[in-house]
This record gives C-alpha cells, sequence and structure tokens, in this order.
C-alpha cells in the first residue's frame, strides 16, 4: 500500500511469525535503496526493526527469488495473488506455520518455472494442502458418519469428509446431513485424494464438474470450521 509521500506499508508472510506488517521509509523514491525488491510476490530476506508500534520497519532487504517469469504471464500473477490472498486469510495471525510458508515458496516458486501451471486444478491442489496445513484435512477414506469405505458419494463440510449413499438416503436419525451435504462424485473424490498425497508440483488434474464439486467441498469446509470465504480459486472458466 503507497503511504505518505514516499513510503510503503507491506503486508508479509514469514516463516516464524505468521502475518506481519511493516512500513519501508523513502521506498517510493526514485533512487531507494531497496530498488525494485518490494513487490508482491518476492520472497526476500528481510531486516525488520521493532519499535513501539505495532508496524515494523524494514530497514533492509535482499531478494531470495524475483520469480521474474511469473511476473509475465496474466494468468501466472493471477494465481500467484489468490494464492497469497488464501494464506493471508486462512492465516491472519502472527503465529509461525513455517510449512504454510514453504507451501507458498513452492507453489510461486512452481508457476515461475512454468507459469502454464497456473490451472484451476492446481490452485485447488494448492488449497487442499492449505486445509492440511490449517488442520482441516477433510477425511476421505471413510464415512465421517459411519465409517463405511465404500458408497461414498457424497460430501460434508460440517461434518469433515465423505458421506456415503446409506447415511444421506436413511437418514438413520441424521436428516440432518440432507442439508449440510452435496454429491462428490468419483473424479472429485480422487482427484482430492491424490491432490492430498501427491506434491503440488504433480497436481492431478480432472474435468470441470468434478473441479466444480472440489472448489465446493473445499469452501464448505472453509466456512463451516475457519469462517472464512476464500475468492474463486480461478480466474477461467467454471
Ligand atoms: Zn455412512
Amino acid at each position: 500500500m503507497r503511504y505518505g509521500e514516499a513510503d510503503r506499508i507491506l503486508h508479509l508472510y514469514t516463516p516464524q511469525h505468521g502475518r506481519v506488517s511493516a512500513i519501508a521509509k523513502g521506498s517510493r523514491r526514485p533512487h531507494s535503496r531497496f530498488g525494485g525488491r518490494l513487490e508482491p510476490f518476492f520472497r526476500l530476506r528481510m531486516d525488520l526493526h521493532e519499535g513501539r508500534s505495532e508496524l515494523l520497519t524494514v530497514t533492509g532487504a535482499h531478494t531470495v527469488a524475483g520469480h521474474a517469469r511469473l511476473r509475465t504471464d496474466a494468468s501466472a500473477l493471477d494465481a500467484a495473488a489468490r494464492a497469497c490472498d488464501a494464506v493471508g486469510r486462512l492465516f491472519e495471525t502472527s503465529e509461525g506455520h513455517p510449512g504454510v510458508f514453504n507451501l507458498l515458496c513452492n507453489a510461486l516458486s512452481l508457476l515461475d518455472c512454468d507459469p502454464a501451471r497456473a490451472t484451476r486444478s492446481y490452485a485447488l491442489a494448492f488449497r487442499l494442502k492449505l486445509l492440511v496445513a490449517a488442520g482441516l484435512a477433510p477425511r476421505l477414506s471413510a464415512c465421517v458418519c459411519c465409517g463405511e469405505n465404500s458408497g461414498l458419494t457424497r460430501f460434508t463440510g460440517s461434518g469433515g469428509g465423505a458421506l456415503c449413499e446409506q447415511c444421506w438416503s436413511s437418514g438413520s436419525g441424521q436428516d440432518s446431513w440432507r442439508g449440510v451435504s452435496f454429491p462428490l462424485g468419483t473424479e472429485a473424490m480422487d482427484f482430492m485424494a491424490q491432490a492430498l498425497s501427491r506434491p503440488l508440483a504433480d497436481a492431478p488434474e480432472a474435468p470441470a464438474p468434478a473441479l466444480g464439486q472440489v472448489e465446493r467441498a473445499i469452501a464448505d469446509t472453509l466456512e463451516h470450521h475457519a469462517h472464512v470465504r476464500l475468492m474463486a480459486a480461478s480466474s477461467g472458466p467454471i
């Protein structure tokens, strides 16, 4: 954010101190010592001074990765912005989550290596890994209601994972499953299981309708358990 005549306020995500804000004085002057480094999606090693205010002061910044290639591609820039936004909303406190930091670094670095990765399936695979980091990994191998591991046809965000046809149709005293679950097909289920078990660099693909179900499953989980609503995973066609 521009601030005053020549300053900037930065929102930073750090491995040990989570999300912090800092002021970079004079950073908008033409010959600022920070150069062009204080831009979105840079990975930096920073010197931050802690004063009396909550705002830290940037006293030094060294580029670790500038992600120059990512910046040349509109889709990759958009994907990077959505990834950073998701991390900022889900992990908005000053609590450190080194795993989340590493996941975000990895996501930006992969987009920089190959901007064509910026697909909806990549964005959803990233979000599924964020769910795990937030302690909200959905249970997919067995019904969250009865524990049965076959006939899993639905998903419940409030219940925390897959639901079997039997529990849904019989109600088994739980008519409430009808209102808080939706159909999740095999392709969507497989996508989620693979995205959770593979590295992000090897994110799976799935047809658009399946990805729509996956996005809804992630959104329902986050809304119910973290009270967070993220922007759409990608700007591409739904
Ligand atoms: Zn069941």
